[in-house]
């Protein structure tokens, strides 16, 4: 394979999206000092607070995305709601990582399901919804409970509901059918666990792949990171595996997130894909030798890229908008920060509400119980509910 050209410091990163991925993006390219430029139509968006420079305009702007381009040597995107027309627009004036292709991909469910089943990578068994009557079929052959799903546009939960009985079938689809995206239903797995995996690939196909973290979520928003996961070893290097499969098969080149779950049996299925940096993987940034965010802008730069190492037990909380809600905006950092172990990364974002991302605490600890305690106590402290 030839090797993508190397982009020297100096050089400029293109990031569509200005969220707090973009934002830690800027700043490990920084730290190599490379430039970054943003694309977001907010002024005041995370990543735009420390890049060299923004494009204040929509997503979906074509000229937006050619102007980004042309002002940049590399691009890439940060969140996959990104519009995949003003990426390939881009795309024709300089490379973009991971190409418009793999995003088409990930931007739509049932394409993604049915690439990956292709591929061999085990999912849930599914199927495409067209009508009531195919719903009511699906009822049939993949039982209950099942999960309907808006093919696009759905993301921590949002566009899906759980059918367990045959009275839920009609509700439900006029529920979801009424946004007229195209749906697709999915077996319920009884998971035990959900963890995922970040694979980075290179141009010329090299990739290293991070340990996996498990998962907890709470309202269908990640909130905590546990690094490693609790499970068989086995397992967990089944799921480096699986991403590293993934990365290879769709010929990603950049990162690749994919989130599984993980069966009482400790089967693996692929729940989801993400072509970036994943929340899941902020862990990174203190507890391995280098993080998902310096990864990618290896990768970005054609520069070799590490087979990164987890230095330390570790746990990720999310600090979402309810924290500066309950403390009328006034989170008591200080003593979160009294615990040991703790890095506090905030994101920027001036208006928080509740689920929003406005930034995490990592621990770093001995073991992944003290790193549990520790993370969830300086959450708490921040949060003013310890006493
Ligand atoms: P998604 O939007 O596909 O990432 O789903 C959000 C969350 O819903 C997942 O993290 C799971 O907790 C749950 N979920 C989604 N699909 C399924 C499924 N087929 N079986 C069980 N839980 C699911």
């Amino acid at each position: 394979m030839e090797r993508e050209s190397l982009l020297e410091p100096g050089s400029t990163i293109g990031i569509i999206g200005g969220g707090q991925l973009g934002r830690m993006l800027a700043i490990a390219a920084r730290q190599m000092d490379y430039k970054t430029i943003v694309l977001d139509p907010d002024p005041d968006c995370p990543a735009g607070q420390v890049a060299d420079g923004q494009i204040v305009e929509a997503y979906s702007s074509r000229d937006a995305a050619r102007e980004l381009a042309r002002s940049t040597d590399v691009v890439t995107y940060e969140f996959e709601n990104v519009d995949a027309d003003s990426v390939s627009a881009a795309a024709e004036m300089k490379p973009v990582h991971p190409s418009t292709s793999v995003l088409r991909t990930a931007q739509h469910r049932l394409h993604e399901k049915t690439a990956l089943l292709k591929a061999g990578i085990p999912v849930a068994p599914f199927v495409k919804i067209e009508s009531l009557a195919d719903l009511q079929k699906a009822a049939v052959d993949l039982g209950y409970p099942m999960v309907l799903k808006t093919a696009t546009q759905g993301y921590d939960g949002k566009g899906q509901v759980i059918i367990t009985r045959v009275e839920d079938i009609e509700h439900s689809f006029t529920l979801l059918n009424n946004r007229h995206v195209e749906l697709i239903v999915e077996q319920f797995v009884p998971f035990k666990m959900e963890i995922s995996a970040i694979c980075a690939r290179t141009a010329d196909g090299q990739t290293a792949t991070f340990p996996p973290s498990e998962n907890i979520h709470r309202n269908h928003i990640l909130d905590i990171s546990i690094v490693p996961a609790r499970l068989p070893d086995a397992v967990v290097e089944n799921a480096r595996l699986l991403a590293a499969d993934i990365a290879v098969q769709f010929n990603v080149v950049g990162l690749i997130s994919v989130e599984m779950f993980v069966t009482k049996e400790n089967e693996l299925l692929v729940n989801e894909l993400a072509p970036r940096p994943h929340n899941s993987g902020h862990y990174t940034m203190n507890a391995c030798d280098t993080s998902q965010f310096e990864q990618l802008v290896r990768v970005l730069a054609g520069l070799p890229i590490a087979e990164p190492r987890l230095l330390s037990p570790s746990v990720m909380v999310n600090l979402l908008g309810e924290v500066w809600e309950d403390t009328d905006g006034d989170p008591d950092w200080a003593r979160a920060l009294e615990m040991p172990g703790v890095s506090l990364h905030l994101y920027g974002k001036s208006e928080a509400r509740v689920g929003r991302k406005m930034g995490h605490i990592n621990v770093v600890a001995d073991s992944v119980e003290d790193a549990l305690y520790i993370a969830t106590e300086a959450r708490d402290r921040a949060w003013r509910r310890s006493r």
